[in-house]
């Protein structure tokens, strides 16, 4: 991909300080963090976000999540990780090539990653049984 950021920090055309590296996937930090040490870890391979890669790669780049949080918590003396993943403009998406991020957290730091709201009555139930019946379609 020509025109991804991420692609080129892949290849070298865009300097990041990279933390971690392997045949299949790159962790560098985050140029804007929430907190110092915030990191990114994509596959090398070019894909938009979570709908477009292969579980297989997913399966890959699960345990290397781990290791970064591990790494990132010992490396700054975090209280907690969070680990997230924008997927679509919607969702806060703005690099579209597979990331996550990997975010130190500290006591007080005063972060709030997402409000919360409530249920209607029922919603709840109705909400779940459309959820679980896509989940049974086979189609995921
Ligand atoms: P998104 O909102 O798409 O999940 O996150 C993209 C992230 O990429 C943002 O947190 C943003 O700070 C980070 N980012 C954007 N441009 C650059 C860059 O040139 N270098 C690095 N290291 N991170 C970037
Ligand atoms: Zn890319």
């Amino acid at each position: 991909m020509d025109d991804c950021l991420f692609c080129k920090i892949v290849s070298g055309d865009v300097p990041a300080s990279k933390i971690y590296e392997d045949e299949n996937s790159l962790a560098f930090l985050d140029i804007s963090p929430v907190n110092p040490g915030h990191a990114l870890l994509i596959p090398k391979e070019h894909y938009k976000n979570i709908y477009d890669t292969p579980d297989e790669l997913l399966a890959n780049i699960a345990p290397k999540i781990k290791k970064i949080a591990l790494a990132v918590k010992e490396a700054v003396n975090a209280d907690g990780i969070n680990i997230g993943m924008n997927n679509d403009p919607a969702a806060g998406q703005i690099v579209f090539h597979t990331h996550i991020h990997i975010i130190p957290r500290f006591e007080g730091d005063g972060h709030n990653p997402w409000s919360s709201k409530k249920y209607e009555e029922g919603e709840m139930a109705e909400i779940a049984e459309k959820i679980r019946a896509h989940c049974n379609q086979g189609e995921l």
